[in-house]
């Protein structure tokens, strides 16, 4: 029986040092990780492949489809190293960022930094924040090649941290020598996602995708929006949407970038664009940070998933809380708690979306009435949506819905995929293995087998006409569980 069947909020959970092992992967899928995370910022391309094989063969033991998503660094600017590893910083201070500075040789004046068009990106008067805004420094004076700044929060700094600029600014091209590198290396792990960092414009999503297929890679394209530029222009923002397969609210950078104040609307605004446009959505960053070290989430962090989930997101992710923490199987199962406690509210339940829009395909048109059906009718207890590339499941679970999306499906790279969308349970079902008259039957005995229907439901089924074919979705039933 697959655990906690009825959440429908995905977990995404970074994998790292804490929970690399065969066994913590076999123990964090059995908390409920629909897909997990490799950080490229970190470790190597043979150890990702490693620990992508463990994964694999994890979830085939446990039964269950479980996603892989490679997320690429990106161009983050970073400060160079310190001769001690760090510096105190106090207010007041007098610190300079100089582009002639040694790689290694920062100390309590100042430190390096690799990023050559610091001096045409800032203005004095600027406020640079580094560590993820933990410290703050006022910029007094751009010279040619260096910048002098004041410290405004000071505390301890080191090496290699990076560097954002209030309202956005530092900017390099999205895709690095590294991450081409990384990108030719993901040959031999298959991700099912690859997760764009820092991008800018839907050009670097392109760019992505052709450098993949030269691997004849096709993963779906995660981009992570994290620049200020890119939320505070609307073509852009959807220009990014439309390119990709969906988005992450990547609320470390982001948020330095735009003060939390300003990210509790942007947030919302993401998540909702998103769904609207058939796009996914992942909410990420600091979600439950205190279970680092912390057996139990706090109460604010309990409801910051909690509100995401209302917000509308598909999925929700842990960073270092898996990564390197002490609790990762525990924050996975507070994590989930959390989740279903927002989605017990009714609110998650029905939609009002979409009632004055005009459809663009038979597909969509019946993953909308289906759930508009599924939603009025109570004996209806799930939707068995048999599919090909997992589109119609996927345009359902746009919809706010309390019952389950079954995808079925004999493809393994689709079902997947489907980890990432919201209410959608992706299983097994290889319909060509029977006579096209007795599949209808055979999808419903399967999903009574299951336990994930009991004897006098009703179950919704959508379909093709003709089976097989991706995209050819036009038949929607009402079939009693018999
Ligand atoms: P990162 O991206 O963890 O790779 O920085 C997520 C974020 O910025 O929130
Ligand atoms: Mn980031």
């Amino acid at each position: 029986m697959i655990p906690k069947i009825n959440r429908r909020t995905k977990i995404v959970a970074t994998v790292g040092p804490g929970s690399e092992s065969e066994d913590m992967i076999a123990r964090l899928i059995g908390a409920g990780v629909d897909v997990f995370r490799l950080n490229f910022s970190h470790g190597t391309a043979e150890q990702h492949a490693a620990v992508a094989r463990r994964i694999r063969k994890q979830a085939h033991i446990s039964g269950r489809y479980v996603g892989i998503l490679a997320d690429l660094q990106g161009p983050k600017i970073r400060i160079s190293n310190f001769r001690n590893d760090a510096v105190e910083l106090a207010n007041g201070d007098r610190f300079r960022l100089d582009l002639e500075l040694d790689e290694d040789a920062g100390d309590v004046r100042g430190v390096g930094l690799n990023y050559r068009e610091l001096c045409k990106s800032v203005s004095r008067g600027d406020t640079l924040l580094l560590d993820d805004g933990r410290i703050r420094l006022r910029v007094d004076d751009v010279e040619t090649t260096a910048v002098e700044c004041t410290v405004l929060v000071g505390g301890r700094l080191s090496s290699r941290k990076g560097i954002n600029r209030l309202g956005g600014g530092l900017a390099a091209p999205a895709l690095t020598p590294k991450d081409m590198a990384d990108i030719d290396s993901l040959a031999q792990i298959r991700p099912d996602f690859v997760a764009v960092s820092f991008v800018s414009t839907a050009e670097d999503i392109f760019q992505t995708r052709d450098l993949l297929r030269e691997h004849q890679l096709q993963p779906a394209i995660i981009a992570k929006i994290e620049r200020a530029e890119v939320v505070a222009d609307e073509d852009t923002l959807n220009g990014i949407l439309e390119a990709g397969f969906g988005i992450m609210v990547a609320r470390g950078d982001l948020g330095v970038e735009v003060g939390d104040a300003q990210l509790i609307g942007i947030q919302k605004e993401l998540i909702s664009r998103a769904r609207k446009m058939d796009r996914v959505v992942i909410t990420a960053t600091q979600m439950m940070e205190s279970m680092i070290s912390n057996s139990m989430p706090t109460r604010a962090e309990v409801f910051d998933v909690a509100n995401a989930v209302l917000d509308g997101t598909d999925a929700v992710m842990l960073s270092a809380e898996t990564a390197v923490g002490a609790y990762p199987v525990e924050v996975v199962s507070a994590m989930a708690d959390s989740a279903l406690g927002a989605e017990r509210q009714p609110i998650t339940r029905s939609s009002t979306h979409r009632v004055e829009r005009q459809f663009s395909s038979a597909q969509e048109t019946i993953a909308m009435s289906a759930i508009y059906a599924a939603n009025h009718y109570d004996k209806v207890r799930g939707i068995a949506c048999l599919t090909e590339s997992g589109t119609t499941p996927l345009l359902m679970s746009r919809l706010s819905s309390g019952l389950p999306i079954f995808a079925l499906s004999d493809s393994a790279e689709t079902l997947q995929r489907l980890c990432l969308c919201r209410g959608v349970v992706p299983l097994f079902f290889d319909a060509s293995a029977f006579d096209p008259d007795s599949v209808e039957p055979r999808a419903i005995e399967f999903l009574l087998d299951g336990g994930y229907l009991q004897k006098n439901d009703a179950i919704l089924l959508t379909r093709g006409s003709i089976l097989g074919h991706a995209g050819s979705t036009n038949i929607m039933k009402i079939l009693p569980v018999l």
